[in-house]
Order: C-alpha cells, then structure tokens, then sequence
C-alpha cells in the first residue's frame, strides 16, 4: 500500500461519512502525493493520515477556526506541529470542526455547524475539539491533533470513548496555533489506542525557538508500559462530589479498582481550591482571548464588512458580523475583567486562586505520582439542550479545567458506558510525566 493509495482511500471514506458526522471543514485533497512510498517505510509513521483541528495553521490550506471571521483565511505558513508531523511521515488528510476559535465544551459554536457524536447522533461530540474526537471514533482517521485550553481534547475524547492527550504546559509548540489562552493552550493528540497517541505527541514534541513558553526540557524516548505497579494514585474528594454522574462513578471507580489490581495504592486526597477552577479559568481564559482576538480586524486576516464608510466602520462592522455569539461574550467578559476599574477584583484576584490551585497540586504530587477522576462529570448530553445557558456550560468543564491553569499533563482513556454512552477516566500527572499518564492508560485500554 503506498502512501497515495492510503491517502486517496482515507479522503474517500471521509467524504462519505462526512454528511452524518461533519467533523471535517476542509479536506486536503493532494493528501499523501508528495511523497509516493509505501506506508510505514523509513518512519514507522510514515504515510498514517492525521487529521488537524482547524485552529492550527496548514500552508496553503484553509484555516477558519471555525469562524465566520477566518473562513476565507489561507495560512502561509505551517504550526510547528504541523511541521513536525510533516517530517515524522504522517499526512495531514484535512481539517477539523470545532467549537468557534475553541470556545466551547459540545462544538455547537461552530460557523460550520454542530458535529455529531458517532454512539448516537443526537448527542454532542463535546468540545472543543469535537470534530477531532467524532472523526477519530467513526473510524475516519486513526488519529487528530486537538487543542485543549480547559479540557477540549480530554472532554471530547471521553464523550467519544477514545484516548485523549494534553501535555505539560510547554511541552509543545503553540507557534502556528490560533491562540485563544496563551498561558492554557495546548496542542494534544485524539487517538484510538495510547501507542498511537504516545508516537504522535511525540513526533510534535520539543523545544521550539518561535515559542518563548516552548520547555528546553528534553523529550524522553515514551515507551507504553502498561505497568502500574507501586504507582501511588490520589483521587480527589472533590472530582468524585455529588455532581457527578451516579453512572459515571461507577465506571470510574471501577477502573480505580482495575489500577489497584495492577498493583498501584490509591489514596483520597484534598484539591480544596479546585471548586474554584470554573470561575478563575473564565476570567483569566476570556481576559487572554479579548486582548489576543483584537487582530481581528478586518484588515490584515479574514473576513472585511461591506458597505463600510470608515476605518471604525471596518473594525466594528467586521467583527460584528464575523464572530458569534459565544466569541462575543468571551471579548466582553474578558475586556470587562481587564479594564482599569475593575483588574485588581478580577484578573489579579483570579490569577491568586490560580495560584492557590497550583499549590494544591503540589502539595498531592509530594506524595503520589498520578491523581485520577472522572474526566467530564457527565456523558455526551444531546444535541441543543445546553447552547442557550453558558453558565451549565460552563460547569461542564470543572474537572478539565485544573489540569490546564497548574500547566499539568492529562489525558482521559476510556473505561466503560453509562447508558450507552462511553466514560472517561482523568489522568493528571506531574510537570512532564507523560509516561506516567502513557503506562497507566495503557493497563486501563
Ligand atoms: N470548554 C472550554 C471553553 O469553552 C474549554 C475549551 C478549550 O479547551 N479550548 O473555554
């Protein structure tokens, strides 16, 4: 099978499951043509189709962040990751769906319309990297980049039964990723089995000079283990309260039991500041987001108003008619939190917390090597039934969120069903740990 023929077959099957699923906005159609060798030659990944979350940048094809504002927007150049992929031998098959500039917990955000989830299309594929999670769990690639700022690699993964990685804060390199958080963002990889994920992130990994929070910290050779044994693992009180699932629980604390049989201790620890988590993320999220998005202009990218009479016109026509209502709501709120009067009760506020939240991890991680819990408190939730109240959507993201503002790897691997419906269970492990979270993913799969 040569590169060509596994590309030209992937972007068949793509385009016929496309209509139910929409987890593609843009395919590469010249997928896998510049280099016509057989798969797996040289590079052991050499010729695997990948597909990309659409908020990072591909030369020559388009790159919307599924937004009206970027839909005709054309990169010139490639992310890093995209790159690097690139030189690993996978091929980038197309573009994802996602929430708008990933803003968002079920993809419904998007200009291009919700994704659906593939155990039941009346369900959410949850966000923001839905369309990643759905296209990688209908069998339309064997695995996705993903961006995860609160939990939008993980979140999905879980509603989608599959495995989800985001690694430490640092670990990869935003250059070329649409930036949405700058201190949260990461790129993260949605795959079906941990070795495939293992072998991408690290292909993507490692120092990169165009990103100053790029980690110099040398990326170790990840070996899949799936080997538990004396690994000491806390579980949260406050990831297994009363607002989760009775169903969800179960499974987890099911899979608690499978990693003690493999011969880890489990322990219940305190994260007393975590109950905080929701509210500093979308302060200090939305406050990042309003000051990265003012480049949004209609001048230099994307989408300008017509029937413009002045340069305010221009900025105030095309970001009124290009962004949607979720992005507009994350520029008021984060202006708002920023603005003279009111930074010290806000920004500065939450930036403590964050700190608080920080110290707590610590405080585990003297002690234990992983901490453990569900990864969303609930299951895919259908279609429609969250988009009108921001605030339940919001509370969705309770357990990601704290992986994202202490920089800490995490990923979410399947354990089981609750109603049907797949369940995930959070891996949170030290700064850099990510063979920790690999080993003990792989016991679970
Ligand atoms: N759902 C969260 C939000 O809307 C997280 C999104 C993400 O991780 N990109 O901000």
């Amino acid at each position: 099978l040569s590169t060509t023929e596994l590309a030209q077959a992937t972007l068949t099957q793509i385009k016929a499951m496309n209509p139910q699923f929409n987890a593609f906005i843009t395919l590469n159609e010249a997928a896998g043509q510049a280099i016509e060798v057989e798969v797996g030659a040289d590079q052991k990944l050499m010729g695997i189709p990948l597909a990309i979350k659409d908020n990072i940048l591909t030369r020559g094809l388009k790159t919307t962040a599924a937004s009206k504002i970027l839909s005709n927007y054309m990169p010139v150049y490639d992310a890093t990751v995209t790159k690097k992929a690139q030189a690993a031998g996978l091929v980038n098959i197309g573009k994802t769906n996602m929430d708008e500039f990933a803003m968002g917990s079920s993809n419904e955000t998007s200009y291009f319309g919700a994704v659906k989830n593939p155990w039941n299309t009346n369900k959410v594929p949850g966000g923001s990297s839905g369309g990643s999670a759905s296209a990688v769990a209908s069998g339309q690639v064997l695995a996705a980049l993903g961006t995860d700022t609160g939990g939008s690699v993980r979140q999905p993964a879980s509603f989608n039964g599959i495995f989800g990685i985001k690694p430490t804060y640092g670990r990869v390199s935003r250059y070329g990723v649409i930036a949405f958080s700058s201190s949260l963002d990461q790129v993260g990889v949605l795959s079906r089995h941990v070795r495939d994920a293992a072998e991408i992130l690290q292909a993507i990994s490692g120092y990169d000079k165009h990103d100053n929070t790029s980690s110099a910290k040398e990326v170790p050779n990840w070996q899949v283990q799936g080997d538990v044994r004396g690994l000491k693992v806390a579980v949260p009180e406050e990831f297994m309260g009363s607002g989760v699932d009775a169903g969800v629980k179960e499974q987890v604390e099911r899979a608690i039991q499978v990693l003690e049989q493999n011969g880890s201790t489990v322990d219940t620890v305190q994260l007393p500041h975590a109950q905080y988590a929701v509210q500093v993320y979308y302060i200090i999220a939305s406050s990042e987001a309003s000051s990265n998005l003012q480049r949004y202009d209609g001048i230099r990218y994307g989408v300008r108003a017509k029937d413009v009479h002045n340069l305010e016109d221009v900025y105030v026509k095309s970001r009124s008619e290009g962004f949607g209502d979720e992005v507009k709501r994350r520029i008021m709120l984060g202006s708002f939190a920023l603005s003279a009067g009111y930074f010290d009760a806000y920004f500065n506020k939450a930036a403590q917390v964050r700190t608080l939240i920080i110290d707590d991890f610590n405080k585990v991680f003297e002690d234990y090597d992983l901490v453990v819990g569900p990864t969303s408190p609930t299951t895919a939730f259908d279609l429609g039934t969250r988009i009108e109240d921001p605030v339940v959507m919001y509370m969705n993201d309770i357990l990601t969120i704290p992986a994202n503002l202490a920089g800490l790897p995490a990923a979410s691997v399947p354990v089981g069903l609750a109603d049907g419906m797949p369940v995930g269970l959070q891996l949170i492990a030290k700064p850099f740990a990510e063979q920790t979270i690999f080993n003990a993913a792989q016991v679970l799969e």
